[in-house]
């Protein structure tokens, strides 16, 4: 749709009553249509899960003190916006709706994985439904709409992916006939369902994923997501004391920073978008009058460095043959192919070739499930002595480089590597794809910090971006 813009909402922007003025207000204030997606209010997606998980350990008292937390955090909401009986029963009815799901659960004794997607839906429901109410108070048609009826997905519960075709029927059915009437759909964000119906939802923080989808089965002009930060930014601020927000970015530098550990967008979001090109802004709904970042397709000029990022939760798994018996090769293959059917994604990959030794970084909470599949698959070598003992190190961190511009940038690499050891930080693996979008450099989980610290200073992120991060 011409002129479309599709504006998501995430936890913090939707958080409180407050915050869901503010974003009718940027919402209603726009003279092109509107398309918008909600995440859950903040924290709420936690609670629910929480709910299921004790109610499957039979933790009966629990589940009831989540629920009335449930109950009571989304009926202050409506008081304080003013909202009347109409906005009181949308809410009873998901939150008994939710009840109702944890009663089965703490009986069944299990979380069936369909129950838990349709469960966890319920907090985009709420904050959608509240908020539509609340811009039809102010006078303007809007309605809510359950993503499960808009975004078809596969059947992988918990992460399910979208298949954009009768995605886009649906959107043509659904949302268009609203908008052309002047009416603001309100999207859950997070949830879609099966072409069968079945519920599912998009992984965790899956509601940029939602906003993206729908832009692109919309043709959206643009895609708006509002957050609680400035934009994107040249480091953590939290680590780094004088970082920038960018200015502009491209999709593949936000798809680098986001899979890095960079909490800026679900990493998905940006696929559906490639082939449309529709730009995206990262914006602060809490300093709406700040340009924010905006995601284009490429730059004219490369950029150079563009940001460091860093993952925590991260462990290195090594590998080593004994002797060489066994082909270094095919072994690699078969650990690959372990850990994929153990849906273990490797951050990092890198072999040395005299000895094909070889490690790879995961995060923390694959460790124990990707251990058991190398060590099941690889039981002949390892107990006949070929293989030696897979070592697990957790005392490990991640750092990221990224920056389309690093490409064919002699000397980069090198200043980075020695701006980390000038912190005498000891660099145990290293990776850069040929794309040389990214660097990423293993470290010592304990000296993490200061080496993203040494790598912002020595890139000069800090001056990248014509609008320093300033203080509210
Ligand atoms: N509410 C969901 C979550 O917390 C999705 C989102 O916020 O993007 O994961
Ligand atoms: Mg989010």
């Amino acid at each position: 749709m011409k002129n479309l813009l599709v504006m998501k909402f995430g936890g913090t922007s939707m958080g409180s009553a407050e915050r869901m003025r503010v974003a009718a207000a940027l919402i209603t204030r726009e003279k092109k249509p509107v398309a918008v997606v909600v995440s859950a209010m903040s924290k709420v997606t936690d609670l629910l899960l929480d709910t299921l998980h004790r109610a499957e350990l039979g933790d009966r008292a629990g589940v009831t003190a989540n629920i009335q937390k449930l109950r009571a955090r989304h009926t202050e909401t409506i008081h304080e916006l003013g909202l009347q009986t109409e906005a009181a029963n949308a809410v009873e009815a998901l939150v008994t709706e939710f009840e109702r799901i944890s009663k089965g659960v703490l009986m069944l004794g299990e979380r069936p994985p369909r129950s838990v997607d349709e469960a966890i839906a319920i907090g985009e429901k709420l904050s959608s439904e509240i908020l539509a109410h609340y811009i039809r108070q102010q006078g303007r048609p809007a309605q809510a709409v359950s993503g499960s009826d808009v975004i078809v997905t596969d059947a992988v519960f918990g992460n399910a992916s979208p298949l954009m075709e009768p995605t886009r029927a649906r959107c043509a059915e659904r949302l268009l006939p609203l908008l052309e009437q002047d009416i603001i759909p309100i999207v859950t964000g997070f949830n879609g369902a099966t072409s069968d119906g079945r519920p599912t939802t998009l992984g965790r923080g899956g509601s940029d994923f939602s906003a993206s989808i729908l832009a692109a089965a919309l043709d959206a002009e643009e895609l708006w997501i509002w957050t609680d930060v400035d934009g994107i930014m040249t480091a953590d601020p939290r680590l780094v004391p004088d970082v920038a927000v960018l200015d502009e970015v491209t999709y593949a530098e936000a798809a680098e920073l986001a899979y890095n550990g960079a909490k800026i967008l679900h990493p998905r979001t940006l696929a559906p978008l490639v082939e449309k090109q529709i730009p995206v802004w990262s914006k602060n709904s809490f300093a709406p009058e700040k340009p924010g970042t905006k995601i284009v397709t490429h730059f004219d000029e490369p950029k150079g460095a563009r940001a460091v990022t860093s993952m925590s939760n991260v462990a290195l798994i090594s590998m080593e043959p004994a002797n060489a018996v066994l082909s270094g090769t095919r072994l690699m293959a078969r650990a690959l192919d372990a850990l994929a059917l153990a849906n273990v994604e490797i951050l990092v990959f890198t072999s040395s070739s005299y000895r094909q030794s070889f490690c790879f970084l995961i995060r923390k909470h694959d460790v124990n499930a990707a251990v058991e599949a190398l060590e099941l698959n690889l039981s002949l070598e390892l107990s006949h002595g070929y293989l030696k003992p897979l070592e697990v190190d957790e005392n490990v961190g991640l750092l990221a480089v990224v920056g389309e511009g690093m490409r064919g940038t002699p000397g980069l690499a090198g200043r980075v590597f020695t701006a980390i050891s000038r912190e005498q930080v000891n660099i145990i693996a290293i990776a850069q794809g040929s794309s040389e979008l990214t660097i990423g450099i293993v470290v010592r989980l304990d000296h993490l910090d200061k080496a993203v610290r040494a790598v912002h200073q020595e890139c000069e992120l800090g001056k990248l971006a014509s609008a320093a991060l300033s203080e509210p």
